[in-house]
């Protein structure tokens, strides 16, 4: 059921990217384990998924443990300051940087890496969907501040949608976002990338991508529940 649902899914962003004109390779399908174990994330691994995408630091070792480096890991979820240390050494990209303060600690952690870490700044483009989240007229003072840090590199942004059952409802969200990071790009911050939407979920992938989404993360469509 694992590989049809992934199949499905991956058509399906096939279809929705051909409707603006882009391809689907430049789309990252991040599968969402965060209710997963092991052996149905291997199943998904074998099926051709790349990316995993977990909420908690703490839930994600004990997979990455028998995953590792054969996924790119991305935290999705909120992140305290005080499992920063376990994060950088785990996880490829944070989705969910929302402060100066979790910015720096990010930064001090990741000194001893090979790279700057890559981090999303999340954008609560709605008040329903997340109490986390920079509000939009904060993301570019907070991205400015974020950009001399040494070790840390804003690769874009991130945002969450209400919960809903009709698609179109999240295209409001999504079209903010997009122009938030449009609005950012013309700013030519140094050391600041707006290369990443990370938006769209199970509820409303296709209408994301309609918007310019290039990260998805879903989970309900691959693994069921
Ligand atoms: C759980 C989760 C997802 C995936 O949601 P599905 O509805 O299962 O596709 C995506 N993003 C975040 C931040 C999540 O917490």
């Amino acid at each position: 059921m694992i590989p049809e649902n992934i199949r499905g899914v991956k058509e399906r962003i096939r279809l929705a990217a051909g409707k603006i004109g882009k391809n689907d390779r430049d789309i990252t399908l991040v599968c969402v384990t965060k209710t997963v174990d092991v052996p149905r994330i291997e199943e998904a691994l074998a099926a051709g998924v790349t990316d995993i995408g977990e909420n908690y630091v703490q839930a994600a070792e004990i997979k990455f443990k028998a995953i590792e480096y054969r996924a790119k890991w991305h935290l999705i979820g909120h992140l305290q300051t005080n499992k920063v240390k376990e994060a950088v050494r785990m996880f490829d990209l944070i989705h969910s940087v929302d402060s100066l303060k979790l910015a720096e600690e990010i930064s001090k952690r990741s000194a001893g890496l090979l790279d700057p870490k890559k981090v999303l700044i999340e954008v609560k483009t709605s008040e329903e969907a997340t109490k986390y989240g920079v509000l939009p007229e904060q993301a570019l003072p907070l991205i400015e501040k974020i950009a001399v840090l040494p070790h840390i590199k804003v690769m874009g942004l991130m945002t969450m949608a209400p919960f809903t059952e009709n698609p179109e409802d999240s295209r409001p969200y999504f079209e903010r976002l997009k122009k938030l990071s449009l609005l950012i790009l013309t700013k030519r911050i140094r050391n600041v990338d707006m290369r990443y939407l990370s938006m769209g979920m199970t509820q409303d992938f296709e209408v994301a991508i309609e918007e310019g989404a290039n990260i998805i993360r879903i989970g309900h469509a691959i693994f069921g529940g």
